[in-house]
């Protein structure tokens, strides 16, 4: 028999949906969604102000369930990543960032958790950690809020700022991912307004289709990388399928209509995507997506060939970009000593448990 489902999973329509089939009304959803979210209780029993029959109900066809925490690892830079374990056994990294100093130099209360969406990624990006043990399975809506449970245990804060940059490509789980938006954003859910949530991509085009046409105004980052089919060919094979002649005009769709811009995320590999040439490709595209460019030093991951460019190198990148105008920033992945890159957690997990090492 397969477990009941999570409450901390029901949208509000969804919640709505099975109480007023039971006859209840819809200030009874509202109250139900009052006390797992608002007050954060963690059994039926503790709605006080719901009668016990709709108590009973609701133990009937839903439970709570939390991902067990296995490894929390903090760094120098108090970026903190941790592992859960799915109910399958499953394991899943995320990562907290909090920000000490906001841009105004005020001490900031964001705090921001770079989820993930899947188990593993089918996409296998050659410089990603994820991608090395393939796709297991998607998260469902539960998980993912689960981990922003977990997140908040362990910060002992509400986090206030996500992005799902951690392992999978969310597209690619689009309805798992948007039950979960739903959640997160609603004024009965985590209340998270849709500005501070971004969602990350590969250049997955049907997703982005689908993205279009979701009205909330969420954060898109593109993971670019390469700003030539001849570069992200090499690193990315999601552009054999979706080269940048696809990529580009979904992305002009997905602004269309929106009053933002994307980010262009572009990890700087040694003598792969860090030369002149290179910069002037990525200026041309970033100018036709009126994009910004955030600009990643490469994170090394054992076992893979990839190198980081020296600090001249990076730099005059950055400023080539900047001289054409182009919002561009440059972003050293905080913990760089706990394995931060997204899916080198697990990995090593992995490897430990099963004695295998990535190719
Ligand atoms: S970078 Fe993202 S899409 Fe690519 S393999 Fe890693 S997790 Fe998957």
């Amino acid at each position: 028999m397969s477990p009941l489902p999570l409450i901390t999973a029901q949208t509000e329509e969804k919640l709505l949906a099975f109480l007023t089939e039971h006859g209840h009304t819809k200030f009874r959803a509202q109250q139900v969604l009052d006390w797992v979210w608002r007050k954060r209780v963690t059994t039926f029993d503790a709605m006080s102000n719901l009668p016990p029959a709709l108590k009973n109900l609701l133990a009937e066809h839903f439970r709570f369930h939390t991902p067990e925490i296995v490894e929390i690892h903090g760094s120098a830079d108090t970026t903190r990543k941790f592992l859960t374990k799915m109910e399958d056994g499953s394991l899943v990294e995320s990562v907290i960032i909090p920000a000490a100093v906001a841009e105004n130099g005020e001490k900031s209360e964001r705090v921001t958790l770079c989820v993930s969406s899947q188990v593993g990624c089918a996409f296998g990006c050659k410089f990603c950690a994820s991608g090395l043990l393939g796709l297991k399975r998607h998260l469902t809506t539960g998980e993912i809020i689960g981990q922003i449970l977990s997140a908040e245990t362990i910060a002992g804060k509400r986090v206030n700022n996500i992005v799902f940059m951690g392992m999978g490509e969310p597209l690619s789980n689009f309805d798992n991912v948007a039950d979960a938006l739903e959640i997160i954003t609603s004024h009965r859910g985590l209340e998270i307004g849709a500005r501070h949530i971004t969602i990350s991509t590969s250049g997955f085009v049907p997703g982005l289709k689908k993205l279009a046409a979701y009205p909330r105004q969420i954060r898109l980052a593109v993971s670019l990388h390469g700003a030539t089919d001849e570069v992200r060919d090499q690193i990315m094979p999601v552009n054999k399928k979706w080269p940048l002649s696809q990529l580009i005009p979904a992305l002009e769709e997905w602004s269309r209509g929106r009053n933002q811009m994307p980010t262009l995320e572009y990890i700087l590999i040694r003598d792969i995507n860090d030369s002149p040439k290179d910069a002037s490709h990525l200026v041309r595209i970033a100018k036709r997506l009126h994009a910004k460019v955030n600009l990643i030093p490469y994170n090394t991951v054992e076992g893979l060939p990839w190198k980081r460019p020296s600090e001249e190198r990076c730099r005059s990148f950055r400023d080539a970009v900047h001289k054409a105008r182009i919002p561009v920033t440059m972003r050293y992945e905080k913990g760089h000593d706990i394995n931060a890159a997204c899916g080198q957690l697990r990995l090593r997990k992995e490897q430990e448990k099963n004695g295998w090492t990535p190719r």
